[in-house]
């Protein structure tokens, strides 16, 4: 039987690798969207002293207006982002790509299904 663990490192399988390739580019989703919040966050408080917005942006930040824009757009539309939850299965917290997803990979969630029909984990 072919071990694909030696070819991809002693810790990780091919499809734990992609699972944490997915939850890094989802990491950096999240981070992008908070940076997004605190923007909007800024520009409140800096119209609420009657401070044009962008023409101070441009004066006190090195990345573009257009990079700072698309930020703020990823703030809005991360309303809808799930939170990170626990898996059954292993215990790893990650960020659930579908509702109602109560494990971190098909693996967890094979395992899971496997302890519950033979009476629990052994
Ligand atoms: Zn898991």
């Amino acid at each position: 039987m072919l071990d694909t663990k030696a070819t991809f490192g002693h810790s990780a399988t091919p499809i734990e690798l992609a699972q944490e390739i997915r939850l890094g580019l989802l990491d950096a989703r999240s981070a992008e969207a908070k940076a997004g919040r605190a923007l909007h966050e800024l520009r409140r408080r800096i119209e609420a002293k009657s401070i044009d917005w962008w023409p101070w942006f441009t004066s006190n930040f090195f990345i573009s207006r257009k990079r700072a824009a698309s930020l703020m757009r990823m703030a809005n539309a991360a309303g809808v982002e799930p939170e990170p939850i626990t898996c059954v299965a292993c215990g790893m917290e990650f960020t659930p790509s579908r509702r109602h997803a109560k494990t971190c990979s098909n693996a967890c969630r094979q395992r899971a299904y496997r302890g519950r029909r033979a009476g629990g984990p052994r």
